[in-house]
Parts: C-alpha cells; sequence; structure tokens
C-alpha cells in the first residue's frame, strides 16, 4: 500500500518498525514512551537529541529558539499574532491560498488588521502572488506566508523578499523537504504530521529577538513562556517528539534536507511530466510555482475522478482524493514516500487513461 494522503501522512517504514520494537520498553527500561515521566533522564535525552538534529537538519544558528509546542499549525495561526504583536498590531499577508486565508482570517479575529498586499485568488491559486517591490518599513509586525499551498499545489522555492519586515513562515506541508536559509525567517511553524511525524506536535523556530512578554497571554501560546521552559511549562506530547526524533534521525541518515530535496525533485518531476504529457489527466499550476510535495490534478469529470480514487484504492494506492474544497485527485509525495510510490501511481494512471 502507498499513502498519498495531505495528512496525516506516510512515516518512514523504518521508524514505524522502529516504534514497534520499542514501544513495549524503552531502552530497556520495562516502560513504554506512552508512560515515560516528561522530567525523566530518558525524555530528556529525546527532546535534546530531536532539537540538536533539528538544528543539525536546517542550519538553524543559534540566535533562533527551537520550540515544541501543540494545537498544530491553526494554533500557530494564532500565537504568531499574539506573540509577535508590537503597537502596530497590523500585520501584511500573501494571499496564495486557503491556508494563507485561514491564518489571516484568525488575526483579525485576534483584533489585528490585516492587510493582503497580492492575491491570487481571482487566478484560482494557480500561480503564486508576486511579492510587492517594496513594502512600506516599519508599518507592519510581520508578513505572513504560507510557503507550500498544501490544497492548491503551489510553493515558494525561496524566502519572500520582505526587506525589514519579520517573515513568518507555515511551513507544514514542507518543511525539511527542500531547503531554505533559515536566516530569511523571523518565525518558521509546522505541524508534525506531514513531513515529521504524528500530529499533536507543533515545530516552532523563532529569532529569539522577536520574542517578548506579552500581557495576558495564554500560557499555551507563549513564546516566552516555552523557550524559558525548554517547552516543558506543561506536560509535552511526548511519544509525539519522541517519533518526531526518530524521524528527524531518519532524515539525517538519509543524507538530509538535500538528499530529501534531490528525492523530492525526481519523484515530483516524474508525476509532472507524466501530468503535462496526459490526455486525461491535468495539473493547473504554473511550472515555476508548482509544489513538491502536494500535487492536485484531475481530469475535468467529477465522475471520472472519484473513478480513479476508487480504482487507485483497490490497487492499494490509497487517498488520492482532491480536497474536499476543490475536488479532482491530489497526490502528496512528502519525505517518506518512496520513488517506487510515484512509479506505481504513474503506471495505474497511464493505465486508466488507456481504458478511458
Ligand atoms: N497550514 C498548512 C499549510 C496546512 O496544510 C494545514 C493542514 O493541512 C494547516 C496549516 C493546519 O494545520 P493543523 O491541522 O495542524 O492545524
Amino acid at each position: 500500500v502507498y499513502n498519498f494522503a495531505a495528512g496525516p501522512a506516510v512515516m518512514p517504514a523504518p521508524v514505524i518498525a522502529q516504534i514497534q520494537r520499542e514501544l513495549p520498553s524503552l531502552n530497556g527500561s520495562g516502560m513504554s514512551i506512552l508512560e515515560v515521566s516528561h522530567r525523566a533522564t530518558d525524555f530528556d535525552r529525546i527532546i535534546t537529541d530531536a532539537e540538536a538534529d533539528l538544528r543539525a537538519l536546517m542550519q538553524i544558528p543559534d540566535d533562533y529558539a527551537v520550540l515544541f509546542m501543540q494545537g498544530g499549525g491553526t494554533g500557530q495561526f494564532a500565537a504568531a499574532p499574539l506573540n509577535l504583536a508590537t503597537d502596530k498590531r497590523r500585520i501584511a499577508v500573501l494571499d496564495s491560498g486557503q491556508w494563507a486565508v485561514k491564518a489571516a482570517q484568525e488575526a483579525a479575529k485576534l483584533g489585528r488588521q490585516v492587510d493582503v498586499v497580492a492575491s491570487t485568488r481571482a487566478a484560482k491559486y494557480t500561480r503564486l502572488p508576486q511579492m510587492p517591490d517594496t513594502l512600506p518599513a516599519g508599518q507592519y509586525d510581520y508578513l505572513h506566508v504560507c510557503m507550500n499551498n498544501t490544497i492548491e499545489g503551489t510553493a515558494w522555492h525561496q524566502a519572500p523578499r520582505t526587506g525589514t519586515t519579520p517573515l513568518v513562515a507555515d511551513m507544514s506541508s514542507n518543511i525539511l523537504a527542500e531547503e531554505y536559509n533559515v536566516n530569511d525567517f523571523g518565525l518558521i511553524f509546522a505541524g508534525a504530521q506531514k513531513n515529521l511525524g504524528p500530529a499533536g506536535v507543533t515545530l516552532v523556530i523563532v529569532r529569539k529577538d522577536l520574542v517578548h512578554q506579552v500581557p495576558g497571554l495564554p500560557s499555551m501560546l507563549d513564546y516566552q513562556l516555552f523557550m524559558e521552559k525548554n517547552s516543558m511549562s506543561n506536560t509535552p506530547p511526548v511519544f509525539n517528539i519522541y517519533a518526531v526524533g526518530l524521524v528527524l534521525k531518519w532524515l539525517r541518515q538519509q543524507g538530509g534536507v538535500p538528499e530529501m530535496q534531490r528525492r523530492n525533485e525526481q519523484k515530483a518531476g516524474k508525476l509532472y511530466a507524466f501530468l503535462d504529457q496526459s490526455r486525461l489527466f491535468h495539473n493547473p499550476v504554473v511550472s515555476a510555482d508548482r509544489s513538491l510535495t502536494n500535487i492536485p490534478f484531475m481530469t475535468g469529470d467529477a465522475a471520472l475522478d472519484a473513478a480513479v480514487v476508487q480504482a487507485a484504492t483497490a490497487a492499494g494506492l490509497m487517498n488520492l482524493k482532491g480536497h474536499r474544497s476543490v475536488g479532482g485527485l491530489r497526490a502528496s509525495l512528502y519525505n517518506a514516500m518512496p520513488l517506487a510510490g510515484v512509479d506505481a501511481l504513474i503506471d495505474f494512471l497511464h493505465a486508466f487513461e488507456q481504458h478511458h
């Protein structure tokens, strides 16, 4: 079976096997990771290693903090405006799709003025919005960008240039899938459940000088508190951090982010090449803006799309149904998806096309 789900999504098979082996007893302790206290030395090593491995993989400089939070990407849609607020209370957003819109709505709900500085909504998000040449200096607390648009299948392969305005990046669906320079960002966040591990832990990488005390902030969203308490001001999601830690070690063994990017370009490149020559299937995104990790495609006929999903499921190619808001199909090719899975999908789609 190959799992093409957008999230929760495919995990590396060796990591699943390791979790299975270690689940009854962690390091011969006779206790499961599900039973281990977050104050135990075993867990201290797990969270310390996870942070060190993430820092090595992304070359995170010392002036950035790494936080393990909860609440998913959606939690960060609230945490970012609350923590990075100054008396401006004003943020800018690049409207590249539904997840950027959700972030903007959450910030607006919290009383921020949200300015959409560019949008490709009118083009049905089949390309990325152009960053304006100038963003007025000092006007915004930050600019929010969704680096990889999970639903629409677009991605920034380089950070948009914002001048002195801090850049806040939602990397929920492509963290560690392609190389970025952390120095280009003020804040990066990502829910774990696509490229990193099980749902329930959320990574936050934040430039320390942006973090300050904000009166009245709920503790669970407070970057300063998480920074001071090493992400353990309350009980952290112990199992989830353990599983993410195993995935990070796996990533380092595989050759790190450059190797992941190489594999992801190869996988996505093969699928796009097939779709672009197909007479039946079509990907609507302009080629420069295409995502490496989420590839929507369609036949243009909803009943036929549904037939593809049904036949694919029977063939062990799972979760290819497109997002409910856009329909069609979508293949998510995260780090743990092997090339063999993409080859099997292309063979299947090719055979389907022959018969339709
Ligand atoms: N941001 C992006 C880019 C996403 O793809 C998702 C979920 O799919 C979210 C945010 C929301 O994440 P969560 O479900 O962890 O709140």
